[in-house]
């Protein structure tokens, strides 16, 4: 399988009419990550002449520093409590010791191979790759290097790049693009942020053995998620052993031959041997060449499109995370898609938005799709909640102390389920079964009428009959 292109089908050639067209290319796709390859593969499949560059690694953010290696290393890290989960079940061993060098070279030479699958599929299609960086020099005119391209079309997919604050000693922090490839394993790992990245690193460091520390500035982090998820995640991510510190941050960080030494706001001092900050990720654009065109930035310094990924400037398009949407590989691989329907297949297939479901890859992991509790009282008014925590089966005998949490949420007066969340073993692939009931528009009696697997977790999804009374 290749992980950024689940379900790609042959398409059938639309794009047909014999057109002698003015520019080299009916489109330049700028950036050959997630959605810049799906648009180029789909939009030449449909017959269009299609050129991408890439300037740095093909398959983008997902397949080189992102989705993909960040899954390998929380495989790699869930070994760590595994060993000792076996025990109860009457393995033993000697304690197992982890080498970073095997987890790093052997996931290198997983990302070179699918590096050259990204290469080969968009060959297979007839779109021609340029590899370089792409500087836009009119509308319809990319140069890279030397050299000049023209396009009726232009699509920006140039994904996103991680933001480290200004402080003193920010020079030491490291971002996500620098932590799959340290030298060396760091015995102590600071990880500042609150998002997707710095709950999944601190998962993974504190897995392989690592002394973890996390820190968010705010009361409890992952901001956005439900909020009884948001207070679940916090209990099980302290149990598990990450030291998780909230109300605090980062005043500086200076460096002695044996360690960073972090000064805190709250007047403490951490020593560390790697510090990573996991605090967002903003459009990439640097040397795009948008002063030449005619193409607007938002406020927090993403491309604006409408939509049908259009630009304010006509023939200009933009796509994926450097458009500042939902950042997740599906949403631009969708968004590729529906670009290239409308534009080169003459269909219009426009992505839903809602209903998208995400996990954040953590121990347990967090799978969620809808509302939260918040949002849907603030839509629907009238609510009914279903919430269950329990011990996992498989935990009665491993002995560890872990909790598996589950919230479903209904608008009382539709019956129709608009919100599961969960915390607790394969909750990204739970939660991905029950996104395709939502967007069926799935009721609470549904849901009840759906024979369980037994003993699974997931059966108590369709067993949840007691609503949540009080808090
Ligand atoms: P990208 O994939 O970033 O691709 C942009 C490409 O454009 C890059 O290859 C870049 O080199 C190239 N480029 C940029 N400028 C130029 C230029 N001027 N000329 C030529 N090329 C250029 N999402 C999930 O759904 N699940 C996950 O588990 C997940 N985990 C993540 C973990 C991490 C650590 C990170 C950082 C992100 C993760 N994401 C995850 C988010 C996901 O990677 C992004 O949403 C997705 O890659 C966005 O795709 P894109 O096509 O918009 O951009
Ligand atoms: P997020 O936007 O998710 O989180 C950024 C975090 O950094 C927030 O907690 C934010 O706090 C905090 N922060 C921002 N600025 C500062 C600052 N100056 N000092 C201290 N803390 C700060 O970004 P990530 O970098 O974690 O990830 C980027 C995106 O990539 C995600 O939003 C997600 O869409 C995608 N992704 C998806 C994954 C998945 O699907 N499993 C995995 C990894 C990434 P506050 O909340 O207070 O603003």
């Amino acid at each position: 399988m290749v992980p950024n292109e689940p379900g790609l089908v042959d398409l059938p050639t639309v794009f047909e009419e014999i057109h002698v067209s003015k520019f080299d290319y009916d489109l330049f796709v700028i950036g050959a990550g997630s959605g810049g390859v799906r648009a180029a593969r789909m939009a030449a499949g449909f017959g269009a002449k299609v050129a991408i560059a890439e300037d740095r690694y093909m398959g983008g953010t997902c397949v080189n520093v992102g989705c993909v290696p960040k899954k390998l290393y929380v495989y790699a890290a869930e070994y760590g409590k595994g060993f000792a989960d076996a025990r109860g079940f009457g393995w033993h061993s000697e304690a197992p010791r982890f080498d970073w060098t095997t987890l790093r070279e052997n996931k290198k030479a997983e990302i070179s191979r699918l590096n050259a699958i990204y290469r080969n599929l968009l060959d297979g299609t007839g779109a021609v790759v340029v590899d370089g960086r792409a500087r836009i020099i009119d509308p319809h005119t990319v140069a890279v290097g030397e050299t000049r391209y023209t396009a009726e079309k232009l699509l920006i997919a140039t994904g996103g790049w991680p933001h480290i604050p200004d402080f003193p000693g920010s020079e030491y922090a490291l971002s996500s693009n620098e932590i799959f490839d340290l030298d060396s394993f760091p015995d102590r790992v600071v990880i500042v942020g609150g998002g997707y990245i710095a709950v999944e690193f601190a998962g993974i460091f504190n897995g392989l053995g690592a002394q973890t520390t996390q820190l968010y500035r705010g009361p409890l982090f992952l901001r956005g998620f439900d909020t009884d998820i948001r207070a679940h995640a916090a209990r099980e991510i302290a149990k598990s052993g990450v030291d998780l510190r909230f109300e605090v941050n980062v005043e500086s960080i200076s460096r002695d031959a044996d360690a960073l030494t972090l000064q805190l706001t709250d007047d403490s001092v951490i020593q560390a041997d790697a510090v990573l900050y996991a605090t967002g990720r903003k459009a990439n654009l640097e040397g795009l060449g948008l002063e030449n065109v005619n193409v607007n930035v938002n406020e927090h310094g993403a491309i604006e499109v409408d939509e049908n990924y259009s630009t304010s400037e006509p023939g200009i398009f933009a796509l994926g995370d450097v458009t500042g949407g939902l950042e997740l590989t599906p949403v631009a691989l969708a968004e590729g898609m529906a670009f290239a329907r409308r534009n080169f297949g003459g269909l219009e297939k426009p992505v839903a938005y809602d209903f998208i479901p995400t996990a954040v890859f953590c121990q347990p992991p967090i799978g969620t799709v809808g509302y939260t509790e918040e949002e849907a009282r603030g839509k629907f008014g009238d609510i009914t909640l279903f919430k269950s925590s329990f011990r996992p089966m498989k935990h009665t005998i491993s002995g560890r102390d872990e909790k598996t949490f589950m919230k479903v949420i209904v608008d009382t007066a539709t019956d129709r389920v608009v919100g599961v969340h969960m915390m607790g073993p394969d909750a990204g692939e739970i939660i991905q079964g029950i996104a395709i009931a939502m967007r069926a528009g799935a009721t609470k009696a549904i849901f009840d009428a759906t024979i369980g697997i037994h003993p699974t977790t997931a059966e108590e999804f369709v067993t949840l009959r007691e609503p949540w009374l009080q808090d």
